[in-house]
């Protein structure tokens, strides 16, 4: 049978209230239209003096990102994976080592450790925001504990007090894997400056992102600093001069030109996706079925890299939604003890309870800079349809 909207559809005009419509999870064609003309030429110039490799672009982007941070210093490199493995590395940690990180984040944060050598101990998370349980840190730490990465999760910082006072009383370092806190701040001091050093993915979707893959390292200790450019850099020290075991981490000219046209739109983009989450939280505010994130905490400024709600039922209200155009997206359906290649750490079900029942119930709403409000709008007639539906 054909539906009524099919039969509408195959006509060539549609009425505009019943015309299917399409919001995406994130629309990056959108933004980097708008920007088209700027970033063209700023690839072409680089093109044209062929500095491709750690060009001036990539020492002009460090200065206006350590700056932005508030750090002393920044180094480029390839990727969010390798910026937190170049400091790892900076610091020393290998084999032997132990380094805690929450049990629910993207993976990159446990392969980071892993690539050194170093364990990584998982550590349940909050059930407020998700992020890592300080309580829980300190019951992880033993005497090969090296590090903590606690990982600022979708644009929201860590109750970064309480796990300082943990590193001070057992003299921990603290890493900060900022990859979705660009711009967030943690009682007006910006993620990635809060530990002694943070580790930034540039990756196309995050809140700033290039053309490709990209990533940095922000610290004020000089010795990181010093190390981590050498690591990136085949461990150089200066040309043909290899001082560490280091790699080929580098962020690409290229990269950095796109990033420095578009660094100084971030907070105008962020604030734009605080904006829209306001809409969600009073749209969907009376929806008892759906948790939304926790209400702002004063001393944090979210920066909504995502906006994920929790429900009963996901995977239907998921598939309901894709059905009338909204895309949606899982951060992260399977956390990291129960993923295959984390088997020999020897965890098992039931050893995170909030990290495995987030798993379980977490959606990602559509989230951007470029999100209007009435696709949100959109979004949360939907929602509220689907639950009165089901009720
Ligand atoms: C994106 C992300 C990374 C990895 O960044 P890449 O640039 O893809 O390597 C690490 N940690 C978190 C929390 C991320 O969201």
């Amino acid at each position: 049978m054909i539906s009524p909207i099919d039969r509408l559809s195959r006509q060539s005009e549609c009425p505009a209230s019943i015309q299917p419509r399409t919001v995406k999870f994130l629309d990056l064609a959108k933004l980097n239209a708008r920007l088209r003309p700027v970033t063209d030429a700023a690839i072409q110039r680089i093109c044209d003096r062929c500095d491709f490799i750690l060009g001036e672009e990539v020492t002009a982007f460090e200065k206006a990102f350590a700056e932005y941070v508030g750090a002393k210093y920044c180094i480029g490199v390839a990727s969010g994976l390798d910026a937190l493995t170049v400091v790892l590395q900076a610091l020393g940690v290998g084999p032997g080592d132990e380094v805690i990180v929450p049990a629910n984040t993207f993976v990159a944060t446990a392969l980071a450790v892993t690539r050194t050598g170093a364990r990584p101990v998982l550590v349940d998370v909050n059930k407020e925001d998700f992020n890592i349980d300080a309580k829980r840190v300190e019951s992880a730490i033993t005497k090969k504990t090296r590090a903590v990465i606690p990982v600022h999760l979708y644009g929201k910082s860590c109750t970064w007090e309480a796990l300082q006072e943990i590193s001070d009383r057992y003299s921990i370092t603290m890493l900060e894997d900022a990859c979705q806190a660009h711009g967030a701040t943690y009682k007006g001091r910006k993620c990635g400056s809060l530990g002694i050093a943070g580790a930034f993915s540039f990756y196309p979707g995050k809140n700033l992102g290039c053309f490709g893959d990209g990533g940095a390292v922000t610290t004020d200790d000089q010795e990181i600093f010093t190390r981590a450019a050498q690591i990136r850099n085949y461990g150089q020290s200066e040309k043909y001069l290899h001082q560490d075991i280091g790699g080929n981490s580098r962020l690409d000219t290229i990269q950095a030109a796109v990033l420095r046209v578009k660094l100084p739109l971030l907070d105008d983009w962020n604030q734009r996706r605080r904006i829209n989450a306001e809409t969600y939280r009073a749209r969907l505010g009376d929806v008892d079925e759906v948790c939304l994130p926790s209400r702002e905490d004063p001393a944090s400024r979210h920066v909504f890299h995502l906006f994920v709600i929790h429900v009963e039922g996901r995977d239907d209200l998921k598939a309901y939604l894709e059905r009338e155009g909204v895309q949606t997206g899982l951060h992260y359906p399977k956390p990291i003890h129960l993923q295959p290649c984390y088997a020999d750490l020897g965890y098992s079900d039931g050893d995170f309870p909030v990290a495995e029942w987030s798993s379980r119930h977490l959606l990602s709403l559509p989230m951007g800079p470029t999100l209007e409000v009435d696709e949100v709008n959109y979004v949360c007639d939907k929602v509220r349809h689907y639950f009165r539906g089901n009720r």
